[in-house]
């Protein structure tokens, strides 16, 4: 986890208080959850403004196209498994 010694590292997406290091950057738990949400769901979001909103603390829920757009400029990583994460498999297995 990357800090500047005073535990306030902030998230690169929004802005907000990171929570710690996710998908490799410094990241809030909101946009965290958002961002795994997207690559699981491989959910394709439209922006009403042509992709010029503006994507801080308290409008990063108004447009989840341009926050997802936002996290992927700040280099947020899909983990390497490719829309299809380890506990997926798990939970496919547990059926059987
Ligand atoms: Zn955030
Ligand atoms: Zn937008």
């Amino acid at each position: 986890m990357e800090e500047n010694g005073r535990g306030e590292t902030l998230c690169k997406v929004c802005g907000d208080k990171a929570s710690g290091k996710h998908y490799g950057v410094p990241s809030c738990d909101g946009c965290r959850g958002f961002f795994k949400r997207s690559i699981r769901r491989n959910l394709d979001y439209v922006c009403k403004e042509n992709g010029r909103c503006i994507v801080d603390v308290s409008r990063r829920n108004q447009c989840q196209a341009c926050r997802f757009t936002k996290c992927l400029q700040v280099n947020m990583k899909r983990d390497g498994t490719f829309y299809r994460p380890l506990r997926d498999i798990d939970s496919l297995y547990s059926q059987l």
